[in-house]
């Protein structure tokens, strides 16, 4: 079972609403995720209105091969192929059986049709052959829910990072409204775009992470922003002149080798790279194009660059959505949330802004089966399940214009 995640028992609450009291029953729901990269399971209970913990939540993610981008087709052929082997693990860890669960939810949009389609296969044959209610659910709609029950935020702007989104978000009126977003590709396909052009494999977020905080000796010549670097603009490439005046045999002159390889080490330069913000909006294209032309002369500089240059640029359209807002909470959810130094930037902003800052925890910030779990369950408060003729999948579903009704 090489590449499972697995994970059980984790228990929280949401905080309860006016309406806690209206439903006090013991519901238990799967969930299936299927939009892209991942095939996921996951059962989760509900008790009374709002309340709920997770019971299991198994993923096996497709990994296209270094470089290469995710393909519709392979991908969907992954998921069919280890959806039997995720549902067994998926009941078996959480103890359940397909008789104790009280509805079934699949995300049925926004994502990539063929694997969209593999997730609604499994969930309507399940739904159908055991009588059990249906729940299609949209998968953006699904990282807020699971992230306001696992922070505990109540009302809070929305920062939705992932490979599919890259926007802000208010509740009002029973929709979520769009105070920004990106105008080309999202923040997860710039890091994953610009990855792959240096050979690394998808998703490649987290590496890139690491390779911005890499000390490196093989450091190119450049711009040295303030407080970085030597700040003197000088070439890092040469040498450092050794300690060592040859009187002390071999092991002083092991340490004056190691001395000046530590002396070489320094940490990513930043480089000047395009930023574009427009209104409230962002675009990454050409931010995209100069940072893998960055890149040829020094990879670490260029991650730690392109990183700095897009989270000020969201940065900068948070703290505005935070003015104009009133908000007193930020709440960040999807795939990119795994980032320290975009969790890092935007809690300063929020200690500007006298605001609360909330981050899904890591384990869910990537795409799961209880990011559709539980907000099926949630829906259940409203809505008996949809009729099998409305259990289709819709590739673009915009999550702004979901009615949010429970
Ligand atoms: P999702 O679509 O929600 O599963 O999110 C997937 C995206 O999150 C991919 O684009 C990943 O590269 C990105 N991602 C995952 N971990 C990190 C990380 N530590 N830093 C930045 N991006 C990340
Ligand atoms: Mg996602």
């Amino acid at each position: 079972m090489a590449g499972m995640t697995t994970t059980t028992t984790t228990t929280t609450t949401a905080p309860r609403s006016g309406a806690a009291a209206a439903r006090k029953k013991r519901m238990i729901g799967l969930g299936i995720e299927s939009t892209a990269h991942t095939f996921s399971c996951a059962i989760m209970e509900k008790t009374g209105y709002d309340r709920g913990r997770i019971l299991s939540d198994v993923r096996h993610i497709y990994r296209p091969d270094d470089g290469e981008g995710i393909h519709p087709r392979e991908a969907s052929r992954h998921h069919v192929e280890y959806a039997p082997e995720v549902l067994a693990q998926c009941l078996a860890e959480s103890k359940t059986s397909v008789a104790d669960i009280d509805l079934i939810s699949y995300a049925a949009g926004p994502g990539l049709g063929p694997c969209l389609r593999v997730g609604a296969v499994v969930a309507r044959s399940l739904a159908s052959f055991h009588g059990i209610p249906i729940y299609p659910v949209n998968h953006a709609i699904g990282h807020i829910e699971l992230g306001k029950l696992l922070t505990g935020a109540k009302n809070p702007l929305v920062l939705l990072v992932s490979g599919g989104h890259t926007m802000l978000l208010a509740f009002l009126d029973r929709q979520w409204r769009v105070f920004g977003e990106t105008l080309d590709i999202t923040l997860g396909q710039l890091l994953d775009q610009f990855g792959r052009a240096l050979g690394l494999a998808s998703p490649c977020g987290r590496i890139i992470e690491e390779m911005a905080q890499q000390q490196s000796n093989d450091r190119q010549p450049g711009a040295t922003p303030a407080g970085r670097g030597n700040g003197t603009g000088e070439s890092y490439g040469g040498g450092v002149d050794g300690v060592d005046d040859g009187s002390s045999g071999g092991k002083s002159t092991k340490r004056t080798v190691r001395h000046r390889q530590q002396q070489q080490l320094v940490p990513p330069r930043y480089v000047p790279l395009p930023y574009t913000v427009k209104g409230n909006d962002v675009s990454f294209s050409g931010l995209l194009s100069a940072a893998k032309s960055a890149a040829k002369s020094d990879k670490y500089s260029a991650c730690f660059s392109l990183q700095e240059t897009a989270f000020a640029m969201i940065g900068e359209a948070v703290e505005r959505a935070l003015s104009f807002t009133g908000k007193r909470e930020l709440m960040v959810v999807g795939g990119v949330a795994a980032n320290k130094r975009l969790s890092a930037m935007l809690s300063e902003v929020c200690r500007r802004h006298s605001c609360r800052f909330f981050v899904v925890p890591l384990k869910y910030a990537g795409d799961c089966g209880s990011q559709i779990c539980w907000t099926g369950l949630l829906e259940s408060n409203v809505k008996s399940g949809a009729a099998m003729s409305d259990t289709f999948v819709t590739q673009s579903w915009r999550l702004d214009t979901v009615r949010v009704e429970y």
